[in-house]
């Protein structure tokens, strides 16, 4: 039997028995582990609230035979307002969703976690708008997973810009006024491109510093969206939740 501390933060539950949960943990070591957390159901519980959605928590568990328990849960941050709030509500859990689908299995790549709590962390606060929220989360995750999209310049002739630019969701090129007009991808306004470098190639504690015109901010996060689940190639489920909680 192992003992050990991570730091990691609940992306899902499921109710097993009469008042216990497995509990899914993004950890900051050792990716997501899927955890029974006895009693955590009872509101009496010292792991009721530290098991809960969304809950940050330095977790001690023990794993035998690849079956994990969580012990402790000690709580840094249960971002409680994203519950009082039904478009941050749903995109938190949209994020969840995401998480649960693209981090790799067994993989200690602390980005997820890091991702993760800064896009939770802004959600709670006002600074910066959701739907810019939504983008950075999606295309980082896109980058995290070995998809950047090349958009450095036209993926045909290299040039930087042109006054029209095409983005095609499934394969992630950029084209240039000449050679995008020919294919069917959508034409994307410039100021929506610079954007989109911006979350690719800045410097991680940067990738949210940037300002967008606030009706140009579906478009660039509808298009992150598309290039993502295409990517991966799944339908993310929430995403319709999300999008009736936004309207
Ligand atoms: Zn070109």
């Amino acid at each position: 039997m192992e003992k050990f501390d991570a730091d990691g933060i609940v992306i899902k539950t499921k109710v097993t028995g009469e008042s216990d949960l497995i509990v899914f943990v993004l950890t900051r070591s050792r990716g997501i582990l899927r955890a029974f957390a006895k009693g955590a159901r009872g509101m009496k519980s010292k792991l009721h609230a530290g098991c809960s959605l969304f809950s940050y928590c330095n977790f001690s568990f023990t794993e035998k035979n690849e079956v994990y328990h969580i012990n402790e849960a000690d709580v840094k941050e249960l971002f409680f307002s994203l519950r009082e709030d039904m478009p941050k509500m749903t995109l938190a859990q949209y994020f969840c969703e995401v998480l649960l689908k693209t981090v790799p299995e067994g993989e200690s790549e602390e980005e997820y976690l890091r991702l993760t709590l800064n896009a939770l962390y802004l959600l709670c606060g006002d600074r910066r708008p959701i739907l810019l929220i939504k983008a950075v989360f999606e295309l980082q995750i896109a980058v995290l997973s070995g998809y950047a999209p090349p958009i450095h310049a036209c993926a045909e002739c290299g040039a930087f810009e042109t006054d029209i630019m095409y983005f095609n969701c499934l394969t992630g090129d950029l084209l240039c006024k000449n050679c995008g007009r020919r294919g069917d991808a959508p034409d994307v306004p410039l100021a929506v491109v610079a954007a989109m470098r911006h979350i690719v190639f800045s410097p991680f504690e940067k990738v949210f510093s940037f300002q967008l015109n606030s009706e140009l901010l579906r478009p660039l996060t509808l298009l992150t969206e598309t290039y993502l689940q295409n990517v991966f190639q799944v339908k993310f489920r929430l995403l319709e939740f999300f999008w009736m909680a936004v309207i």
